[in-house]
């Protein structure tokens, strides 16, 4: 038994996925003639009440299209110095788009309406970038996991429409805030111009990604798409796995947030745990005792069959999902609880 918390894109398709996937009617999705990829856009389309979507093979392809298509090289977006799309896009921002990034000090990831609202360069001083677009990120993956206030993001949305600023999401996790919130996506839809989604992640997905957003936002992502080589054929097979998803996968994440939160609970009792991060969703993000090595941390859980992975600067994550179960999760909680370091 491996127990592997390093992410919650670890997941394998189950059998039944696999089933769906198996029966998809498929066809040429580079000529919009793939029944089940059409089938697949408009339900993520309808669930948000947006116009129109769009699927991708990546996270990182769908957040990278939705910058390139509001922006122009030289301007500027506003994102939380943890964001994904500058940490971890290889630096796409820049040799995508050209454009570069205000980065915030955020809490956990999260900015606010008026941090925001400093860092808009006037538009009239053409001596700096023109700040045209604002990213969010929900949850927040460096951030562990922590989900904004509905509220703030609506002031957010209208600090962006008054300032005439395109606002995306980044909404990788954002089935995990769903989960938590109760929230309708449709109230995500109306605030936002373009979302992401990722279906590998909780939900299970072998491949993945929607854009959702208005005709008019999506027809460019269309060409966008086809630029960055992410057009693909008999892609139908993949949707049917986030369809299938859509239908069986999304009530399950309770199930995630549950034994993240044990792991906390017993982490606390943990002699070489130096911090935890408040724990909203499936994330976990702790740091050890100072006398502790990270890395002989990581080794020591290693040889006892448990991933995870350091963040740098003294931080570990571990993540729950689908495939992780009551067995393997048993196993860790009483490992954890052994473990001992001395000083
Ligand atoms: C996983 C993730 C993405 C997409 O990453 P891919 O590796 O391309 O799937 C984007 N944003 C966030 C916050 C993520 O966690």
């Amino acid at each position: 038994m491996i127990v592997n918390l390093i992410s919650d894109t670890v997941t394998k398709p189950s059998n039944k996925m696999l089933e769906a996937m198996l029966s998809a009617d498929v066809g040429d999705d580079v000529f919009k003639e793939d029944p089940t990829v059409n089938d697949f856009e408009e339900k993520v389309a309808s669930l948000f009440e947006k116009e129109a979507a769009l699927f991708f093979p990546s996270g990182t392809m769908t957040n990278q299209t939705a910058i390139k298509l509001h922006t122009q090289p030289g301007d500027q977006l506003i994102c939380d110095h943890y964001s994904h799309i500058f940490n971890y896009e290889g630096g796409g921002v820049s040799f995508n788009s050209g454009v570069s990034c205000k980065m915030i000090k955020g809490n956990r990831g999260r900015i606010t309406s008026s941090q925001i609202l400093e860092s808009i360069n006037p538009p009239d001083f053409y001596h700096s970038p023109k700040t045209s677009l604002v990213c969010l990120e929900n949850t927040t993956n460096k951030g562990g996991g922590a989900i904004y206030e509905l509220s703030e993001i609506e002031k957010i949305s209208n600090l962006c429409k008054k300032h005439g600023l395109a606002l995306h999401l980044d909404g990788a996790r954002l089935w995990n805030a769903l989960e938590v919130t109760k929230d309708k996506p449709s109230k995500y839809g109306a605030l936002f111009d373009t979302i992401s989604l990722c279906f590998s992640k909780g939900l299970g997905c072998p491949v993945g990604s929607v854009l959702v957003g208005s005709n008019h936002h999506i027809n460019k992502a269309l060409r966008i798409r086809k630029v960055f080589g992410g057009g693909m054929r008999q892609a139908g097979y993949l949707a049917a796995a986030g369809i299938f998803a859509l239908n069986n996968n999304r009530d399950d994440l309770k199930k995630d947030h549950v034994k993240a939160k044990e792991i906390g609970e017993t982490l606390e009792n943990c002699s070489f745990i130096n911090s935890i991060e408040p724990i909203e969703t499936n994330i976990i993000i702790f740091s050890l005792k100072d006398f502790i090595d990270e890395e002989l941390f990581i080794n020591r859980l290693k040889e006892k069959n448990i991933l995870l992975i350091s963040l740098g600067k003294g931080k570990l994550r571990m993540v729950t999902h689908r495939d992780y179960d009551e067995n393997q999760h048993d196993y860790l909680l009483k490992t954890l609880s052994k473990i001992n370091f001395n000083a």
